[in-house]
């Protein structure tokens, strides 16, 4: 369909951008990790991307799907079942196409799952402080506010991009960096980074 060609485009801009972005999620998870972030995603998208060009005039669910199979047989570590089980599961809210009400259904259950596998909560330092707040606006610039999806999805970036921020001054309590108690302190998280770069390509592919 017409949706799904426009799903693979959205995953090919993913995957160009964690490419440009590699060695910057890199750097940050080399404060606060152990550097593999910026490989994993571009890795893991640039593989997503491949498959999902492969696949034979595909609907939006089996699109998403196929690209977290393929980064959660590709990437390991947290952040490969956190993104990769993570759409793989909220895909199936796509099997009706994309609609305002099935991508603020897919917006939910990713963040749902995401945050079953991490136990992950908004202050913990993760992906989730990015994922909240944008997934929280979404909903409420859709079904509150009552604006177009692509203004809702704006509003989204905009709050991810305050949660990003966010991670910045406070302490990890989750994933590897939390092994580094107070001195995770001063450092932007790589995951919450990614997200933000992911849903920016989503708004750019969208717009
Ligand atoms: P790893 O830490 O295994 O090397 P990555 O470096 O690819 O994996 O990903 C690290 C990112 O994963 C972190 O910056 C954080 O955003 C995210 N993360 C780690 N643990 C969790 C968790 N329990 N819940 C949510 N996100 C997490
Ligand atoms: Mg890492
Ligand atoms: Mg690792």
């Amino acid at each position: 369909s017409d949706e799904g060609a426009a799903v693979v485009a959205a995953v090919q801009a993913i995957a160009e951008r964690l490419e440009a972005e590699r060695s910057y999620l890199t750097d940050l998870d080399s404060a606060i990790g152990d550097a593999d972030h910026g490989g994993n995603m571009a890795r893991g998208w640039s593989a997503a991307a491949e498959k999902v060009a492969d696949l034979d005039d595909p609907d939006p669910a089996t699109v998403v799907k196929t690209a977290g199979k393929t980064l959660l047989s590709e990437v390991g570590g947290a952040s490969g079942p956190l993104y990769g089980g993570s759409l793989v599961f909220a895909s199936q809210e796509l099997d009706g196409g994309i609609t305002a009400d099935t991508a603020v259904a897919f917006a939910e259950t990713y963040l749902e799952k995401v945050q079953d596998r991490g136990d992950a909560r908004v202050g913990d330092k993760t992906m989730v402080d990015a994922l909240v707040p944008a997934v929280h606006t979404f909903k409420k610039s859709v079904e509150t506010d009552d604006l177009p999806p692509v203004e809702a999805l704006a509003k989204a970036v905009a709050a991810a991009e305050r949660g990003v921020d966010f991670t910045v001054p406070i302490r990890a309590s989750k994933g590897r960096a939390s092994y580094l108690g107070w001195r995770s302190v001063g450092h932007q998280d790589p995951g919450a980074t990614s997200t933000l770069y992911i849903m920016e390509e989503l708004l750019d592919a969208a717009t």
